[in-house]
């Protein structure tokens, strides 16, 4: 695409489809701007790899131009990702203190602390970075210091919601500032980029404070342990939940790694102020169980978490049972039922009571409902609405909302480049797009060798061989095969693909024993025949010809 040209556009690199993993892109006058750089939880389709980012190859070339990074909120898909992209990205970080605390943890146990520029943005103050005049604008999320960004240039007024709904009783932080929306809206904004997650649904959104007054009773009402499962970044939640814990005589103990980093980082902020330090699991023995209520990782079912581990009884310090209660104050992220739902089938073995949202309200979503939406925009009034944060169907339908209240809406998939003017406002141009996943401490592309070997593996099994030769490229010695997933040592099959393959490499014309590459792709050959058709199945096969 041509850098070079002037006016301002849009690109999302990641942030519409099934997996949310925000990465969203601006350019003004050949500079470019980043918001959110967030991971993704991968769901059944792509057992090999558990978290995903959106590659940044495409900004990653461009990245003398880039002039910085806006996060949003804290949220792991707005911002999970910049510990491990922003050695492609070099720029400066503008978030808020919140965002920036959970944030530097992240670069700290990435060791790139020092090297990262955070500039924190403190209130809704207006702010610049390279050509972009911008302004937070406080929105109500599930996350502390939510925030909207506004860019104001010479082609118009973009409003950048990131997540928001509205809540007049948010428990902790403001509410959604409308007056702002409307005063910008009053200054004529030209396209509202905006969060589809509840697109589909009706209705206003629940309040934070109908969960905390319901919990609050609910909890007076137990007896034995509690132990409540929420994300830990909704320190509105964790909140609630340590008052009601207090009110009925409960002491407030956090288990899990994550949310023991987010209350660190929520008290470098100022939250929790009036809450004592809450216990950790090695008190978990020292407080009566009727005086006991845990805050704990793992509402999505997640294999090392502090509740799974409960609840399959392999938890060093924690175990529940007969007369325990355990609270998912949180939603199902899709995707993630069955391993929910098999936590909650070992909780209920050991005879604790579960409880999620059908049974009580525990929990409420952070994104706004179609009324909320609505309501934003009569007041941002926007020449154009560009749906992001969803899947194609929430999209849609959001694309579809717009326009009822006679705004233009642009559906855009990730690496469309979207002219926001001079000039109609259409597509113009296609960026190249990727995932990569987290696999140990290192990043492969999902379509790149690596990984399309593992599925591979995965399903069909791998069968290396590896032989010996002469100078003359004659075998010395049996050969050696093994195929690990696929067949046992000493299955009888092993032995008689060994023995065919040994007969066939021992048939390889002369002229091809010379060359290395000609004998492997010969012998290569062999042991997919030895393999045959008994196995109906073609496993990944590597040869390793050794020459001494
Ligand atoms: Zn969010």
């Amino acid at each position: 695409m041509n850098d070079m040209t002037g006016g301002l556009s849009f690109l999302p690199l990641g942030g519409t489809g099934e997996i949310g993993m925000n990465l969203n892109l601006y350019r003004l006058d050949g500079t470019w701007l980043a918001v959110d750089c967030g991971i993704g939880f991968s769901g059944n389709d792509t057992p090999e790899a558990e978290v995903l980012m959106p590659d940044p190859g495409f900004i990653a070339e461009r990245s003398k131009s880039l002039c910085g990074l806006v996060i949003t909120h804290a949220h792991e898909d707005h911002l999970g990702a910049v510990a491990h992209l922003w050695p492609q990205l070099r720029c400066p970080i503008y978030a808020t203190p919140f965002a920036a605390a959970v944030l530097r943890r992240k670069l700290g146990e990435a060791h790139l602390l020092n090297q990262v520029k955070i500039h924190t943005v403190r209130g809704n103050e207006a702010f610049t970075v390279g050509p972009f005049d911008l302004q937070f604008v406080s929105v109500t999320h599930s996350v502390p210091e939510a925030k909207a960004l506004i860019l104001r240039t010479p082609q118009g007024i973009i409003v950048h919601t990131g997540d928001w709904k509205l809540d007049q009783e948010p428990v902790v932080g403001p509410v959604t500032d409308l007056e702002a929306f409307k005063a910008i809206g009053d200054e004529g904004v030209l396209a509202m980029v905006s969060d589809s997650t509840n697109a589909l649904k009706d209705g206003v959104s629940g309040t934070e404070g109908s969960v905390r007054d319901s919990m609050a009773e609910l909890i007076a009402s137990l007896h034995g342990r509690i132990a409540i499962t929420c994300f830990a970044s909704n320190v509105a939640r964790v909140d609630s939940i340590a008052r009601a814990a207090r009110k009925a005589g409960r002491e407030v103990m956090i288990v899990g790694r994550s949310l023991r980093n987010l209350e660190t980082a929520a008290r470098e902020c100022g939250y929790f102020a009036d809450l004592p330090p809450f216990l950790t699991e090695q008190d978990a023995n020292s407080v009566a169980d009727d005086n006991l209520l845990m805050i704990i990782t793992g509402s999505q079912g997640e294999p090392r978490s502090a509740l799974s581990r409960i609840a399959s009884d392999t938890h060093p310090n924690i175990t529940l049972g007969e007369g325990d209660t355990v609270i998912y104050s949180s939603r199902m992220i899709p995707g993630n039922e069955q391993a929910v739902m098999a936590v909650q089938d070992n909780l209920t073995r050991r005879g604790v009571t579960v409880l999620t949202d059908k049974d009580h309200l525990v929990h409420v979503s952070g994104h706004a409902t179609r009324d909320d939406m609505r309501t934003l925009y009569e007041l941002v009034r926007p020449q154009y609405s560009v749906p992001v944060h969803g899947e194609w169907r929430h999209l849609t339908a959001h694309a579809a909302l717009a326009r009822d209240l006679g705004i233009n809406a642009v559906l855009l998939e990730d690496g469309d480049v979207l002219n926001l003017g001079p000039g109609s406002v259409e597509v113009i141009d296609t960026a190249p797009t990727g995932r990569l996943a987290l696999d140990g401490g290192r990043l492969l592309p999902m379509t790149g060798g690596v990984l399309a070997a593992r599925r591979k593996m995965l399903f069909n099994g791998i069968v290396l061989a590896s032989f010996a030769v002469d100078d003359e490229g004659y075998v010395i010695g049996e050969p050696k095969i093994s195929a690990p997933g696929l067949l046992e040592a000493e299955d009888p099959e092993s032995i008689r693909i060994t023995q065919e393959f040994a007969d066939a490499i021992d048939e390889i014309p002369d002229e091809l024993r010379q060359d290395d590459n000609a004998f492997r792709d010969a012998a290569k050959t062999a042991l997919r025949r030895a393999l045959g058709r008994k196995l109906q199945k073609r496993p990944l096969v590597d040869v390793h010809l050794l020459r001494v």
